[in-house]
């Protein structure tokens, strides 16, 4: 498929900023100060009040991504208009950030399948990032933010409950009553993804490795929690059989567990693998067991929307923690230990 070229508004990180330097880790993300313009025609001028951090920003700070510093960090992120360049919006419009990067014109944009657009990328990967005072974002991106959340919230759910939505929804197709696992709950996507999957009306297990996380799924609706190696036989016992859906993030380390854990017929769907690229799997249960394997990767645009909608209709993230923009390093390093529950949130209001 052909496109016309990158048409989008360049996303542009403007006053203090949380940047990427040096592959050294969260040591090597320092704040900086950027210059001020106007937005461009198309282009809005967010005041970012709450942005958030994920594990992509981990990997950018430890030199795994190709990505060359300077870069300002963050897909997630939720503020006030400042200044508008597009018709849409006003000065003093509350507003959150769809996190992905794209052309908006080329097919695929046009028939809504932006994550398949051959300019797809990640706000604070392939552009500057929210991690910032003021953003310059294309219009596009731009929606209302959900008025019941706060801005904590507002910064905390972007990226993380597209990426699970897309997963349970889209591509797994997940209905209520069906017994879904979630691998690894702790992390913001296994978070997001309980949560969704109790607002489908969906049954919830999960693992982990910390006594701490699994009470915390369970408060939020899981019924049942396991240790995190060699939990297939638990899943099996306390589902009366496996799980209909698998949710993965963890890969080689627990790729072969899920797999064991789901019911003939059963899907494993799959946004990440923290623990290696490569992993080994036992083909026959992949064929005799008629699996469907499934990858996912963000979200379009409609499911963005269908997020934002799930948020009016009583959803919530969770946020672990909040850090001043100043102490983005202690925030980074609070992702690197796998400490989390939930997300963790930068404020930039004082
Ligand atoms: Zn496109």
């Amino acid at each position: 498929m052909t496109s016309p070229g990158a048409t989008s508004i360049t996303v542009l990180s403007q006053g203090r900023a949380a940047v990427y330097e040096e592959p050294l880790g969260p040591a090597g993300v320092r704040v900086r100060t950027r210059p001020r313009t106007e937005p461009v025609s198309g282009a809005v001028a967010i005041a970012i009040r709450a942005a958030s951090i994920n594990h992509l920003d981990l990997f950018l700070a430890h030199g795994a991504q190709r990505v060359t510093p300077p870069r300002v960090i963050a897909a997630d992120g939720a503020g006030v208009v400042q200044a508008s360049g597009d018709p849409a919006w006003r000065p003093g419009d509350e507003v959150v950030i769809y996190p992905v990067v794209c052309d908006w014109t080329c097919e695929w944009c046009r028939s809504g399948q932006n994550v398949r657009c051959p300019h797809f990328g990640v706000i604070g990967e392939h552009s500057d990032g929210t991690a910032c005072e003021v953003l310059h974002v294309d219009a596009r991106n731009v929606y209302r933010k959900p008025k019941a959340l706060s801005w904590t919230e507002a910064g905390a759910f972007p990226l993380t409950f597209l990426t699970a939505w897309r997963m349970l929804t889209t591509r797994a197709r997940v209905r209520a009553g069906e017994k879904l696992l979630v691998v690894g709950a702790g992390g913001g996507v296994a978070v997001a993804a309980i949560t969704i999957a109790r607002h489908l009306g969906a049954r919830v297990f999960v693992t982990s490795r910390s006594g701490g996380k699994r009470k915390r799924a369970l408060e939020l609706g899981a019924e049942a929690a396991f240790e995190s190696t060699e939990f297939s036989q638990d899943v099996r016992d306390a589902t009366g059989g496996g799980a209909d859906v698998v949710v993965e993030h963890v890969g080689p380390a627990t790729l072969n567990e899920s797999m064991r854990s789901v019911v003939m017929g059963g899907r494993v769907v799959t946004c990440g693998s923290t623990t290696g690229v490569k992993a080994e799997i036992t083909m026959p249960r992949l064929f005799w067991g008629q699996m469907d394997l499934l990858g996912s990767t963000m979200g379009n645009k409609d499911e963005f929307e269908a997020v934002l909608k799930a948020m009016d209709e009583g959803m919530r993230p969770v946020v672990d923690s909040v850090y001043p923009l100043a102490e983005v390093e202690g925030a980074l390093t609070r992702l690197d230990e796998a400490e989390q529950f939930g997300k963790v949130v930068l404020s930039m209001e004082g």
